[in-house]
């Protein structure tokens, strides 16, 4: 039988990546994250992938919203809310797509971003607007910083333009094709999520089960991979270790009797942070 992957099982491999939290430290010591999405009517998307890079350790989130429902988000009020039109996410690593749509604002926010050297991570919409676009595609290909794409297999069909029954028929192949095609950390979510990178690496990751098949549930992971990034892990060890806490924390609230029936993608943010202060 072919070499499936290497399996992905030492949580102590993850907790060397963690920046020490010296007395000292102050919030610009674990960098800013920026999530870019939420057009009209999706304004929830953007606010899960923000929590999940709070409560992941980032030292200050922002919200651009194509559609800015609000100045404050009252239940989260440490999130800074911004119009993504007028935003400059200076050197914020950019988690792009939750909740975004298809219009030609979000299409230029995109654009900007890819032109830029920030550290990206490219969700939902943003790979749906990739997807339609080969002249976006070479530009990503030809990005100097670094990038993770996660797409669920509908959305890493659609940038291979193939079917999703022949993502999920070789999920290893597609994770691998994807990222050499588009010069990326690709994560090909779902049951036994694949992490690949450009030059061929793939990983299967152990953790997760499927109380997480539930809405949301991928913009709080596309959070937590900018959430490391920001504090600065290098790509690989971000994506790796994003979908691991991601689905360790999914564990851990079945183990606590709050799944897999009815597991909520707002209570994943705090079992991730539970997860990483236990590493
Ligand atoms: P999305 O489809 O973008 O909402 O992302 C769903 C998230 O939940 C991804 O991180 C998937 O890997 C994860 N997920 C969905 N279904 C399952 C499952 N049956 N087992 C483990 N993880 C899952
Ligand atoms: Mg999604």
């Amino acid at each position: 039988r072919p070499h499936a992957g290497a399996q992905l099982n030492e949580a102590v491999l993850f907790a060397r990546h963690l920046a020490p939290r010296r007395h000292n430290s102050h919030k610009g010591s674990f960098g800013d994250v920026a999530v870019i999405g939420g057009a009209k009517g999706m304004a929830g998307a953007p606010l899960l992938a923000a929590r999940g890079a709070l409560y992941c350790g980032a030292g200050r989130v922002f919200v651009a919203a194509i559609d800015p429902v609000a100045a404050v988000d009252f239940a989260q009020p440490e999130i800074m809310m911004r119009n993504a039109q007028d935003f400059d996410g200076g050197d914020a690593t950019l988690v792009i797509g939750p909740g975004m749509g298809d219009s030609a604002s979000a299409m230029r926010v995109l654009s900007k971003a890819l032109d830029g050297t920030a550290p990206l991570v490219l969700d939902a919409d943003a790979l749906n607007l990739i997807a339609a676009s080969p002249e976006l595609q070479g530009r990503l290909a030809q990005r100097g910083a670094e990038t993770i794409l996660t797409p669920h297999p509908l959305e890493a069909a659609r940038l291979l333009g193939v079917t999703s029954a022949v993502v999920q028929g070789d999920r290893l192949a597609a994770a691998r094709e994807l990222a050499s095609r588009l010069n990326a950390v690709v994560v090909l979510k779902g049951s036994g999520s694949v992490i690949a990178n450009a030059i061929g690496a793939v990983v299967i990751n152990p953790t997760g089960n499927a109380g997480l098949a539930t809405a949301g549930s991928g913009d709080v992971l596309a959070g937590i991979c900018g959430s490391l990034l920001a504090q600065g892990w290098q790509t690989w060890e971000a994506a790796l270790g994003a979908v691991w806490v991601h689905g360790a924390a999914a564990d851990r609230l079945v183990a606590h009797g709050s799944g897999p029936i009815g597991l909520t993608a707002g209570e994943l943010p705090v079992a991730a942070r539970a997860v990483l202060n236990a590493l």
